[in-house]
């Protein structure tokens, strides 16, 4: 049962845990609905504790029996755990519990997906498991045996013995309950093996479903590509004799870094060139990655409690942006970043789901897994590596993993860290983990006798309980360019930290045009008068390749706009731009597909608010269709012999240059789809040999009005393969006309393979109309109705996924008055459902209290 009223955690409440672990033994008895755990803990006092009261957590589990130091003891079963007597001295605690891992819907603690036993326990699944003090900064030695016949039984660490029926694990690094995982399952593996830079070998093996072992490959290269890299780039080396990761299909998250036992959402490790799109090979080989740093930075050094989450993910967010960007291009990683940032961290920070990266307060700590903590998290890193340089970064790095490993630490550690390594003073920049909101830099220009001055000043709209905001510290990367287009003034950062702040540059022959957050310096909203011919001459000009696609997208966004509002036609100024840069043969591929992208329709309606208006969606919509038939006809000459010159002849490889080449190719056939009558999508379609190429035809055909026979030709190839059914069920939906988007997506909610158990095929369905903004939006509100009367089915089944999908309404109050009534209603309608989820009701009442 969930508590009546859900309970507020503060950080400021912090307390050293009274009882630390020394070690834990674990035997599973495996059984679909009576899974036996047997625990022996031993524990001690916490001689820095001010309290001997005893209590474990634990959470629908029943308990078969319990001992202290060999004796039956009864403890007290209270809400959310027990409490006990225990003796003033070290002590061994014995529980045996009885759980249900079958019937666990909700995918955390120990659960069953196809037939496999798998667990999820951060951030507070553990307690699902057994009785344990599950919090971070308790951490310990585990010992696991694993009954079951089963062939395949995994858990962290080594394997120490195995027999007929039973497998056990010995994990020797002392870690958190959350980075506890077990295994059991008839799975086929993928093995090879690593030798680390000081010689020693260790196994790797990645386990999956019978059928599932020819999409390993890729896979198995990304983590070595990983390993290498962090010991290249940060001195780390792996620490365990095996490295192992298994497939899931049912999983609410992406991946988990367990120790030793990274468990993968089975769409973020699974690649084969038939049934992955180059998107989805560079998102492997991130997450890969993630999981793989996280060994350092999450688990060698982890969180003290759960505030601290960004200490975690937002290094290790950064280092895999690191890596992906030397696997592949940094200026194409960095812009696909920031269009990810805006598109859900700056839509958090603008909405009533506004957090700090370290929040101070929260009911339901799986709700706190988002974009500010994860992205912007990853942001606050690039800002002190800007700020202090690339080698005082990588010297207070050592310094982080000298000092704390073994440590359950804070973002005040880690900001200690480098104030003593560098000197720096830090106290400014420690206001990016307290203040929520995005800041707004507005700058002015003025030029007089070779001297050119920039003049910023920067505020922050008030946030959820955060009214008052103080000057940021921000790195504000700065070139200047010549009239002739020369660059005369490199990269230059300036420091901003006053509310207002003037930096001249001297020495000019001519008035410059600045290119100003370069690289995206840091996550702010830059505010800045602009006309459409300086937008052009940076976007022709500018030697920053971020600044360069960021001209090009304020000219599409200005553009816009007036369509929008006044219904002016597309700007001819931004169809002869982008067609320059799309003939620049010079320009690498990915980046020309990147430019000839458009803001999305939820990037507009943002724009449109900040510029005082209230959006339409139909009309954005509209807006952006007419400007694509326009880039279609204006460049009608040039797409064919682009999507001819960037056809790809060698065999697929999922690498940077061909899938760059791909994204031209695919982004000038959109366009040509629309007027060719779907004539060359067609041709694409019937002879791709990788999804790609298959998928990209498809969609064309779909805005070309013709898809449907793609669509059932699909479906008949691709049904016994979930994860591009997935990828068929979303496409369907997010490229419906939105005047029935809310109808396709209810049609396919009864096709008998939808199921809303498995949070992947949910998403794809349900994610995709949500993320479709017109048809969401939908003036009669059948697109809020869908999604919530969905929400509440699976509220009860699966309380993580339901409350993460609550986002869809976080936008609400932009819209006008009819649309926020109905949505309201909905949200109503939600929070009065009886036995509501503690995870659900906190984010429903968060939006709807906006
Ligand atoms: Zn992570």
């Amino acid at each position: 049962m969930k508590d009546a009223a859900p309970q507020k955690i503060y950080l400021s409440d912090y307390q050293v845990p009274n009882y630390l672990v020394e070690d834990v033994h674990l035997t599973f008895r495996l059984a679909p609905e009576s899974t036996r755990v047997l625990s022996r803990i031993t524990f001690r006092p916490n001689p820095e504790a001010s309290s001997k009261d005893f209590f474990l957590h634990g959470e629908d589990l029943k308990l078969i029996s319990t001992k202290i130091d060999g004796a039956a003891v009864t403890p007290d079963l209270v809400v959310g755990g027990l409490a006990c007597a225990v003796p003033d001295a070290t002590f061994v605690w014995e529980a045996e519990v009885e759980i249900s891992p079958a019937t666990n819907t909700a995918l955390e603690g120990l659960y069953m997906s196809n037939g496999m036993y798998c667990t999820q326990c951060e951030a507070e699944g553990f307690r699902k498991i057994t009785y344990y003090p599950d919090r971070p900064d308790v951490m310990s030695v585990f010992t696991v045996r694993i009954e079951s016949d089963l062939p395949v039984l995994l858990s962290n660490g080594n394997p120490v013995a195995s027999g007929e029926g039973f497998a056990e694990w010995h994990d020797p690094w002392p870690k958190p309950a959350y980075l506890f995982a077990l295994v059991g399952g008839e799975l086929i593996n993928h093995p090879d093996t690593f030798t680390t830079k000081s010689g020693k070998e260790v196994e790797l093996n990645i386990y999956v479903r019978p059928g599932d072992e020819g999409k390993c490959a890729f896979g198995m290269e990304a983590l070595k590509k990983s390993m290498i890299w962090d010991e290249e780039v940060y001195g780390r080396e792996y620490d365990l004799d095996i490295f192992n990761i298994v497939a899931v299909d049912d999983f609410n998250m992406g991946a988990m870094e367990n120790k030793g036992l990274n468990i993968f959402n089975s769409s973020c490790v699974l690649a084969s060139a038939e049934t992955s799109t180059d998107m989805n090979f560079e998102r492997i080989e991130a997450i890969i990655a993630h999981e793989y740093f996280h060994n350092w930075t999450g688990n060698r050094i982890t969180c003290r409690d759960w505030f601290q989450l960004c200490l975690k993910e937002g290094l290790t967010v950064y280092r895999d942006a690191q890596f992906t960007a030397d696997m592949r291009s940094e200026p194409v990683k960095r812009i696909e970043d920031v269009i990810a940032l805006r598109a859900r961290q700056f839509r958090e920070d603008n909405g009533p789901l506004a957090h700090p990266v370290r929040p101070d307060s929260f009911v339901e700590i799986n709700n706190f897994y988002t974009a500010t903590v994860y992205e912007k998290g990853a942001e606050l890193i690039g800002m002190l590596k800007t700020l202090v340089g690339d080698a005082a970064y990588y010297k207070a790095l050592d310094l982080y993993f000298d000092r704390h490993d073994g440590d359950a630490a804070t973002i005040e550690d880690w900001l200690t860290v480098f104030e003593e390594s560098t000197g720096r003073d830090l106290t400014q920049f420690k206001r990016w983990y307290e203040q929520a909101g995005t800041p707004r830099l507005a700058v002015e220009e003025s030029y007089e006798d070779g001297t050119f001055t920039l003049t910023f000043s920067q505020s922050t709209p008030p946030t959820p309980g955060q009214d008052q905001k103080d000057p940021r510290v921000i790195p504000i990367a700065v070139g200047l360019l010549n009239p002739n287009g020369d660059e005369v003034v490199p990269t230059t950062v300036l420091e901003m930290t006053e509310a207002t702040q003037s930096f001249r540059f001297e020495g000019l022959t001519a008035r410059p045009t600045p290119s100003i957050l370069r690289g995206f310096s840091a996550p702010v909203i830059l505010e800045r008068a602009s006309s459409n011919a300086e937008r052009a001459f940076l976007l022709a000009h500018d030697t920053d390749p971020f600044n360069k696609w960021e001209a090009g997208r304020a000219l599409a966004r200005a553009g816009l706009v007036k369509m929008i509002l006044n219904g002016a036609a597309p700007d001819g100024a931004y169809l002869d731009a982008v067609l320059q840069v799309l003939r620049d043969d010079s320009l690498d591929p990915a980046f020309r597909a990147l430019a000839l992208g458009l803001p999305s329709q939820d990037d507009l309606a943002q724009t449109l608010v900040d510029q005082g208006h209230t959006p339409d969606p139909q009309a954005i919509y509209e807006a952006l269709e007419t400007l694509k038939m326009a880039m279609a006809t204006h460049m009608q000459d040039v797409l064919p012999r682009i999507y001819a010159q960037y056809q790809v002849t060698e065999p697929y490889q999922p690498d940077a240059e061909q899938s760059g080449a791909r994204s031209l190719a695919n982004a000038a056939l959109s366009l040509i789809s629309r007027v060719d009558s779907g004539t060359a999508a067609q041709a694409q379609y019937d002879s791709a040999d990788n999804m790609t190429q298959q998928l990209a035809a498809l969609a064309a055909l779909l805005t070309a009005g013709k898809g449907e026979q793609a669509v059932a030709a699909f479906y008949e190839q691709w049904k016994e393969d979930r994860l591009v059914i997935d990828k068929w069920f979303g496409l369907q939906i997010s490229l419906a006309d939105p005047a029935n988007a809310a109808e396709v997506a209810a049609a396919l909610t009864q096709h008998p393979d939808f199921t809303m158990k498995n949070p992947n095929r949910f998403r794809a369905t349900l994610g995709a109309l949500a993320m479709s903004p017109a048809g969401f939006h939908r003036a009669d509100g059948a697109g809020y109705k869908l999604l919530a009367d969905w929400l509440i089915q699976l509220d009860p089944l699966n309380p993580q996924t339901t409350a993460r999908m609550c986002s869809a309404f976080e936008t609400w109050k932009r819209y006008d008055c009819d649309r926020q009534a109905l949505i309201a209603a909905q949200l109503d309608r939600i929070l009065a459902q009886e036995a509501l989820s503690r995870d659900t009701q906190e984010m429903v009442s968060r939006i709807r209290n906006a």
